[in-house]
């Protein structure tokens, strides 16, 4: 039975993190002076394991989950990462598993994760140009791995690929154009997303963000694109296509243009806490059930209790000071 939130909101999407590590270090998400050698990632034990997520994927199905996005930290460094698309590709009602990734172990998982039952890939590639993408990385990796990546996951048949671009001012606008005559006319869509005030780490301010009017002005000034019909209905990318029918991109205008009406997701950290908003400062434990022996009927229950008091549009209420509030980061929730 589908349940709904205050604003009248389905629950459809569940964004699973399955680890809160990764081997990049971009400098928005994860940057080294907060996630240096010295920084405390979560011990095995306190990650949820595949059994415990597939439970709660269970009970999320019956209340309307059908979408799942498998994310982190890097999904693809949790070991055994096909095993676990496999278990929740089995659970009835699970329609369509997405994952996102830096797109570095992909070449040797893309076959894996396909037949496993991934859906689609979503890589994130926020430069092309080498030398910009080693910066924001920061630990040094080169761009041509990324797109080895993306060669795997197409030839594994898990495309179109998309590619998320993060837009922010002084880092990488230059390369909104460079980017998009690389995947132009390739089949992959590209969608830029505007620089977010997520988590506390990455000293977000507004001046940061190079807005999506901005970015299909870029666009189109150089190749004229006409607007399309989102594919259904909450899409978070806005579409578009070249007028000279090089393909689609898309963008995701999160800050000057909020999609909170539509907001269907649900987001659960590695540790097992619920968020009902990307913004959230603060989970609903469900590890604390899971392992303290709640049956699926109280979990249920916990769950449709927190839904139906679910009131989150952040992004439609954010001002310069709400950017500073206490919030969960990213490599918590994955995007
Ligand atoms: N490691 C995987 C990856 O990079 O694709 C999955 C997790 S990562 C947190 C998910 C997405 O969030 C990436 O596309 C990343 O660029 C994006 N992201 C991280 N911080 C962001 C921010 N402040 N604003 C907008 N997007 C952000
Ligand atoms: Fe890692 Fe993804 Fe964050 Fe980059 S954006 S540091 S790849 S989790
Ligand atoms: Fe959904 Fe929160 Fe983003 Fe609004 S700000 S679209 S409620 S996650």
């Amino acid at each position: 039975m589908s349940i709904r939130d205050t604003l009248n909101r389905p629950l459809r999407d569940l964004r699973i993190s399955v680890t809160d590590r990764c081997n990049f270090r971009c400098v928005y998400c994860m940057p080294k002076e907060l996630f240096g050698s010295g920084h405390a990632f979560l011990p095995r034990d306190e990650i949820l394991s595949f059994e415990e997520i597939t439970r709660l994927t269970r009970i999320f199905t019956e209340h309307g989950v059908s979408k799942l996005r498998i994310t982190g930290g890097e999904p693809l460094v949790r070991h055994d990462i096909e095993h676990f698309v496999a278990m929740v590709a089995a659970v009835e009602g699970i329609e369509d598993i997405t994952l996102t990734t830096n797109a570095t172990l992909l070449p040797g998982k893309a076959e894996a994760l396909r037949e496993a039952g991934l859906s689609r890939i979503t890589v994130s590639l926020d430069a092309i140009e080498d030398e910009v993408f080693r910066q924001i990385n920061d630990v040094g990796y080169p761009v041509d791995r990324v797109l080895e990546g993306i060669d795997a996951a197409s030839a594994a048949g898990l495309g179109p690929i998309k590619v998320n671009m993060v837009v922010k001012r002084g880092m990488n606008e230059e390369q909104i154009l460079p980017m998009a005559r690389h995947f132009r006319g390739t089949g992959h869509i590209l969608r830029f997303i505007e620089f977010m005030d997520v988590g506390n780490s990455n000293g977000w301010r507004m001046d940061d963000v190079v807005t999506a009017a901005q970015i299909r002005d870029t666009l189109d000034a150089e190749w004229p694109i006409e607007p399309l019909d989102p594919n259904y209905p909450g899409e978070v990318a806005s579409r578009y296509r070249y007028r000279d029918g090089a393909g689609e991109v898309g963008i995701i205008s999160s800050v000057t243009e909020p999609f909170c009406g539509s907001c269907t997701r649900a987001r659960l950290s590695a540790q097992g806490e619920l968020y009902t908003c990307l913004f959230g400062s603060r989970g609903h434990d469900f590890r604390a059930l899971l392992r303290g022996g709640a049956s699926d009927a109280e979990i249920s229950e916990f769950l449709s209790g927190l839904w139906s008091l679910r009131a989150d549009r952040y992004s439609e209420l954010r001002t310069e000071e709400t950017a500073h509030l206490p919030k969960v980061e990213m490599s918590h929730i994955g995007g």
